[in-house]
């Protein structure tokens, strides 16, 4: 099996996919893509919230018209999102698009594949190959009776010989289902059958809480493994939704580097200040910073400082009176009144220890 760091790497803008152990975050716009001021904003969210690499449905000439005016306002690469009409695909190649995800299988005639790939070859523009179990071929569900690992795995190695015939190897491969046992065994499939980076996603996981967990689950095995150069979490929820549990599920595997963690106790009946408040308050400050640092909330001092022994800097609550901690240390007593101010500083602090290192 071809671990993450063992793949090809792949330039997308000016990421690169795959060849390390980094994995990016993306994410998928819900605007209509020919209103270019709703999609900029919403793009504009997403970068601030961690988004590395955005995607946009073009699915009609105007949204692929739309591509140019996007370009200049957003500094994340770019993904095309196209289904059959290869039309679409050169039209967005034309106007800067830094990755189109098109099956080349279902573009249709040879001539017109190989002008897309023509396209991408003089623009540097990557093709991501979208296998998904819904909407496998015809003669796959005829020969496997209902959409399995192997048959997708057999779609994604057609669409990659389609396109290794031109002499075309800038590829990234999805193999999404919303069922998360298949998901997990298709991708283990694929990292075993060939080396390009693997964009991983569980489709149509569901709603900000079932698609989280599912989504959790799904990658999260998949992570652990070393499969999975790139994401997307697919949430019916505001597509920010989506990259904070990106970003979670990475810090979760050591593979982010450039955010803050939170500990927080889960509390109980020894709890001495309004805990789960504070550490949604401390959860939300972190969010924007951009260091590794490991920040905890505890409820008490009983175990308090110890049991987060492996965090930077944390308070433990006690009436009256906290408790800041450095590393399991107490550091120095604070009054209940200022504790989260007196963290939220230390936070800055450290913070701008790691900007200046
Ligand atoms: Fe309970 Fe204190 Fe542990 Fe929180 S830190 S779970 S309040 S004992």
């Amino acid at each position: 099996m071809y671990h993450r760091t063992q793949t090809r790497p792949v330039k997308v803008g000016n990421l690169t996919i795959g060849g390390s152990d980094q994995v990016i975050v993306q994410s998928m716009t819900t605007t209509k893509t020919a209103d270019v001021k709703a999609t900029v904003e919403q793009i504009h969210r997403l970068e601030e919230a961690g988004c590395q690499i955005v995607r946009v449905t073009v699915n009609n000439m105007e949204a692929a018209e739309a591509i140019k005016e996007i370009k200049r306002n957003v500094s994340i690469p770019l993904v095309s999102d196209i289904h059959f009409d290869y039309k679409l695909a050169l039209k967005a190649i034309e106007n800067g698009i830094d990755k189109v995800r098109i099956n080349p299988g279902n573009i249709g005639k040879r001539e017109k594949v190989e002008e897309v790939v023509r396209a991408c070859k003089a623009n540097g523009v990557p093709i991501r190959i979208g296998v998904n179990a819904g909407s496998l071929e015809k003669h796959l569900l005829e020969k496997y009776g209902y959409p399995t690992a192997d048959a997708m795995v057999e779609s994604a190695l057609h669409h990659i010989s389609i396109l290794e015939e031109l002499d075309f190897h800038d590829i990234i491969v999805s193999l999404k289902a919303s069922n998360v046992p298949l998901a997990i065994e298709a991708y283990q499939k694929a990292a075993a059958a060939f080396n390009y980076p693997l964009h991983l996603g569980i489709t149509e996981a569901g709603t900000l809480f079932a698609g989280t967990v599912k989504s959790a689950a799904g990658l999260g095995t998949l992570l652990a493994q070393g499969i999975g150069s790139t994401m997307r979490v697919s949430l019916s929820a505001d597509p920010v939704e989506e990259i904070k549990v990106g970003r979670e599920l990475l810090k979760t595997f050591g593979l982010l580097s450039d955010a803050a963690t939170l500990i927080s106790c889960p509390t109980c009946g020894r709890i001495e200040i309004d805990l789960i408040s504070i550490a949604n308050e401390i959860e939300d400050y972190i969010s924007k910073v951009k260091a590794p640092i490991k920040v905890a909330v505890l409820g008490c001092a009983v175990n308090g400082p110890g049991e987060a022994r492996e965090a930077d800097i944390g308070i433990a609550g006690a009436r009256g009176e906290g408790l800041l901690f450095k590393h399991g240390e107490i550091a120095r007593k604070i009054p209940e009144e200022k504790l989260v101010d007196e963290l939220k500083k230390e936070i800055d602090e450290l913070a701008e220890i790691y900007a200046r290192t």
